[in-house]
Protein backbone atom coordinates (compact mmCIF):
# COMPACT_ATOMS: atom_id res chain seq x y z
CA UNK A 1 0.00 0.00 0.00
CA UNK A 2 3.19 2.58 0.91
CA UNK A 3 4.62 1.30 -2.17
CA UNK A 4 1.52 1.87 -4.22
CA UNK A 5 1.02 5.12 -2.85
CA UNK A 6 4.33 6.24 -3.06
CA UNK A 7 4.39 4.73 -7.08
CA UNK A 8 1.15 7.09 -8.00
CA UNK A 9 2.60 10.54 -6.09
CA UNK A 10 5.28 10.34 -8.30
CA UNK A 11 3.81 10.41 -11.23
CA UNK A 12 1.35 12.61 -13.06
CA UNK A 13 -1.12 12.51 -15.61
CA UNK A 14 0.98 12.60 -19.16
CA UNK A 15 0.82 16.20 -20.90
CA UNK A 16 1.18 15.15 -24.20
CA UNK A 17 -1.72 12.87 -24.38
CA UNK A 18 -3.95 14.31 -21.33
CA UNK A 19 -3.57 10.41 -20.18
CA UNK A 20 -5.45 9.03 -23.30
CA UNK A 21 -2.22 7.03 -24.40
CA UNK A 22 -2.82 8.16 -27.70
CA UNK A 23 -2.08 11.40 -29.30
CA UNK A 24 -4.78 12.65 -31.31
CA UNK A 25 -5.81 15.47 -34.14
CA UNK A 26 -6.69 17.25 -30.92
CA UNK A 27 -3.62 16.87 -28.94
CA UNK A 28 -1.59 17.83 -32.20
CA UNK A 29 -3.54 21.45 -32.85
CA UNK A 30 -3.16 22.21 -28.97
CA UNK A 31 0.62 21.65 -29.30
CA UNK A 32 0.64 23.26 -32.70
CA UNK A 33 2.15 20.01 -34.33
CA UNK A 34 0.20 19.79 -37.72
CA UNK A 35 2.91 19.74 -39.47
CA UNK A 36 5.27 17.91 -37.45
CA UNK A 37 3.36 14.43 -35.78
CA UNK A 38 1.01 12.55 -37.17
CA UNK A 39 -1.72 10.86 -34.46
CA UNK A 40 -0.19 8.05 -33.17
CA UNK A 41 0.43 6.47 -29.21
CA UNK A 42 2.02 8.66 -27.09
CA UNK A 43 5.85 8.40 -26.99
CA UNK A 44 6.23 11.13 -24.12
CA UNK A 45 4.42 8.60 -21.80
CA UNK A 46 5.05 5.59 -23.63
CA UNK A 47 1.42 5.06 -24.30
CA UNK A 48 1.20 4.48 -20.52
CA UNK A 49 -0.85 7.94 -20.18
CA UNK A 50 1.55 8.84 -16.92
CA UNK A 51 4.75 10.36 -16.92
CA UNK A 52 7.23 10.94 -13.65
CA UNK A 53 7.18 14.47 -12.70
CA UNK A 54 10.70 14.53 -13.58
CA UNK A 55 10.17 14.50 -16.93
CA UNK A 56 8.47 17.82 -17.59
CA UNK A 57 12.26 20.14 -16.55
CA UNK A 58 13.83 17.47 -18.92
CA UNK A 59 11.79 17.54 -22.16
CA UNK A 60 9.40 19.66 -23.34
CA UNK A 61 6.05 18.27 -23.85
CA UNK A 62 5.84 19.43 -27.60
CA UNK A 63 9.27 18.01 -28.13
CA UNK A 64 9.12 17.86 -31.71
CA UNK A 65 11.61 15.04 -32.43
CA UNK A 66 10.12 12.81 -29.78
CA UNK A 67 7.86 10.40 -31.29
CA UNK A 68 7.09 6.78 -31.09
CA UNK A 69 8.57 6.30 -34.34
CA UNK A 70 11.91 6.42 -32.89
CA UNK A 71 13.87 3.66 -31.80
CA UNK A 72 13.62 2.38 -28.04
CA UNK A 73 17.70 3.78 -27.46
CA UNK A 74 16.96 7.11 -28.84
CA UNK A 75 13.95 7.31 -26.84
CA UNK A 76 15.52 6.93 -23.61
CA UNK A 77 18.48 9.11 -24.46
CA UNK A 78 16.22 11.73 -25.09
CA UNK A 79 14.14 11.25 -21.95
CA UNK A 80 17.86 11.55 -20.26
CA UNK A 81 18.26 14.71 -21.70
CA UNK A 82 21.51 13.33 -24.08
CA UNK A 83 22.97 16.26 -25.69
CA UNK A 84 24.10 15.27 -28.73
CA UNK A 85 20.68 13.06 -29.28
CA UNK A 86 18.85 16.09 -28.46
CA UNK A 87 21.21 18.46 -30.84
CA UNK A 88 20.22 15.49 -33.17
CA UNK A 89 16.63 16.27 -32.82
CA UNK A 90 17.12 20.35 -32.76
CA UNK A 91 18.58 20.01 -36.29
CA UNK A 92 16.04 18.01 -37.45
CA UNK A 93 13.57 20.45 -36.46
CA UNK A 94 15.37 23.55 -38.06
CA UNK A 95 15.09 21.42 -41.39
CA UNK A 96 11.77 21.25 -41.24
CA UNK A 97 11.14 24.94 -40.23
CA UNK A 98 13.10 26.06 -42.94
CA UNK A 99 11.25 23.33 -45.81
CA UNK A 100 7.62 24.97 -44.24
CA UNK A 101 8.85 28.21 -44.20
CA UNK A 102 10.24 27.54 -48.12
CA UNK A 103 6.84 26.01 -48.98
CA UNK A 104 5.09 28.76 -47.44
CA UNK A 105 7.05 31.75 -49.00
CA UNK A 106 6.38 29.93 -52.79
CA UNK A 107 2.85 29.03 -52.41
CA UNK A 108 2.34 33.09 -50.82
CA UNK A 109 4.42 34.90 -53.32
CA UNK A 110 4.80 32.79 -56.27
CA UNK A 111 1.34 31.32 -55.82
CA UNK A 112 3.38 27.94 -56.41
CA UNK A 113 2.00 24.40 -56.28
CA UNK A 114 3.30 21.51 -54.58
CA UNK A 115 5.06 20.07 -57.23
CA UNK A 116 6.74 23.26 -58.57
CA UNK A 117 7.87 24.09 -55.10
CA UNK A 118 9.21 20.71 -54.55
CA UNK A 119 11.25 20.55 -57.54
CA UNK A 120 12.24 24.35 -56.76
CA UNK A 121 13.58 22.97 -53.20
CA UNK A 122 15.27 19.85 -54.61
CA UNK A 123 17.03 21.63 -57.14
CA UNK A 124 18.35 24.90 -54.99
CA UNK A 125 18.30 23.52 -51.20
CA UNK A 126 18.38 20.32 -51.19
CA UNK A 127 22.44 20.33 -50.80
CA UNK A 128 21.95 22.26 -48.07
CA UNK A 129 19.91 19.88 -46.06
CA UNK A 130 21.34 17.02 -43.90
CA UNK A 131 18.11 15.03 -44.26
CA UNK A 132 17.27 13.12 -47.93
CA UNK A 133 13.96 12.67 -48.88
CA UNK A 134 12.56 11.57 -52.15
CA UNK A 135 10.32 13.71 -53.95
CA UNK A 136 7.33 12.11 -53.96
CA UNK A 137 7.51 12.72 -49.86
CA UNK A 138 8.33 16.34 -50.39
CA UNK A 139 5.52 16.90 -52.52
CA UNK A 140 2.75 14.98 -50.40
CA UNK A 141 4.55 17.59 -47.57
CA UNK A 142 4.44 20.44 -49.23
CA UNK A 143 0.75 19.95 -50.24
CA UNK A 144 -0.39 19.43 -46.39
CA UNK A 145 1.67 22.78 -45.41
CA UNK A 146 -0.29 24.99 -47.92
CA UNK A 147 -3.71 23.23 -47.35
CA UNK A 148 -2.62 24.00 -43.55
CA UNK A 149 -1.72 27.38 -44.54
CA UNK A 150 -5.15 28.01 -46.45
CA UNK A 151 -7.12 26.85 -43.45
CA UNK A 152 -5.39 29.40 -41.54
CA UNK A 153 -6.05 31.92 -44.02
CA UNK A 154 -9.51 31.59 -43.93
CA UNK A 155 -10.14 31.50 -40.31
CA UNK A 156 -8.38 34.77 -39.80
CA UNK A 157 -10.49 37.50 -38.70
CA UNK A 158 -11.54 40.06 -40.95
ZN1 LIG B 1 1.17 10.51 -23.19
Amino acid sequence: MTIFNFFKRSTTKCPRCLGKRFVDWDDIRRLNRQLKWVPAPCAYCDATGRVPKGLLSKVAVDCMYLTIDLPESVIEKIKEGDKETIEKGKQRELFVDHLIEYAEHHYLTQNMDAESIATLYLNTEAEKANFSVTKEELIKYIQGVIELKKTKLETLPL
